[in-house]
């Protein structure tokens, strides 16, 4: 397998310029997609289209992909491994349903076993899956295993954990857990109390690298670090608020400076405070 070897030396970063308009004289390119298959360890590959990442694994019998992203990501991605690799796509894993990650599986599902979690809708962007589990499913290909655990309502209903087993174990989690990254905007949809619990189950399973569906690379510190980051939020939160505050004033009051260092601060700082004091009334935590 001259492919193996080669490792992430034959890693692509492909820079495609969707569209180029003018402003004035000055050319702007509109909108770049940047697209990546690197490797990871052994026979795991990450994919990246923009702000989303997948995994990718080769084995002996063919190849395992996860989230599709959407049709284009995913046709570049099938192309990719053809010319790579030389395998077909034998299993589709879905992370959750959500739009973002889940689009496109239709470019693998027609040489694709397909599998979600039992909660996921009947058809996911027009692919139905062939596989549905509730609690905890494993497969092999080749000389992988893989280990899918369900993760119950938090971001999310059919949110799955998906570990590579031997010799790489890597954990594919995505939206859960972005590692050194502020969790996304105001917690949009999340049951908080139930993306805490979704933490502690990853944090339970038995692995090593953890490649997520955002931001860099991470291991199991990274998950502990997210959900005692949630954990604290949740708690500062609804200190202040039963002091009186409203919410307003607890974005303005509230010392985060803990986190200054973390990616997406400026942007999503406020953001998170807003989501967690709303998501403390909606759920009656705070009265
Ligand atoms: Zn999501």
């Amino acid at each position: 397998m001259i492919f193996k070897s080669l490792g992430a030396a034959v890693a692509a970063v492909v820079l495609t310029a969707a569209a180029i308009t003018t402003i004035g004289t000055v050319p702007v390119v509109a909108q770049d997609t940047t697209r990546a298959l690197t490797n990871i360890k052994g026979d795991v590959w990450r994919f990246q289209n923009n702000f989303h990442f997948s995994v990718v694994i080769v084995t002996a019998d063919g190849v395992v992909v996860t989230d599709p992203i959407n049709t284009e990501a995913a046709t570049w991605l099938e192309a990719e491994i053809a010319s790579r690799f030389g395998k077909p796509v034998t299993y589709l894993v879905y992370s959750h349903s959500h739009g973002d990650h889940a689009s496109g599986g239709a470019v693998f599902a027609d040489t694709a076993t397909v599998i979600t979690q039992a909660n996921a809708p009947a058809a996911i962007d027009g692919v139905a899956p062939d596989i549905r589990f509730s609690q905890a499913m494993s497969f092999t290909s080749g000389d992988h295993s893989f280990e899918l655990t369900a993760l119950g309502p938090g971001h999310g209903t059919d949110m799955l954990a998906m570990v590579i087993i031997r010799p790489e174990n890597v954990a594919f989690v995505v939206d859960v857990v972005s590692p050194g990254r502020l969790p996304y905007q105001d917690f949009p949809g999340a049951n908080i109390a139930g993306l805490i619990e979704q933490t502690k189950i990853i944090e339970a399973l038995d692995f090593e690298i953890l490649s997520p569906g955002h931001s860099r690379m991470g291991d199991k510190a990274d998950a502990t670090q997210a959900r005692e980051y949630v954990e604290w939020l949740r708690a500062a939160v609804t200190t202040e608020l039963k002091a009186g505050k409203s919410a307003d004033e607890v974005v303005a009051s509230l010392d985060t400076t803990a986190y200054k260092d973390w990616m997406a601060y400026d942007m999503w700082r406020d953001l998170n405070v807003q989501g967690m004091a709303r998501w403390l009334k909606e759920s009656g935590e705070v009265q």
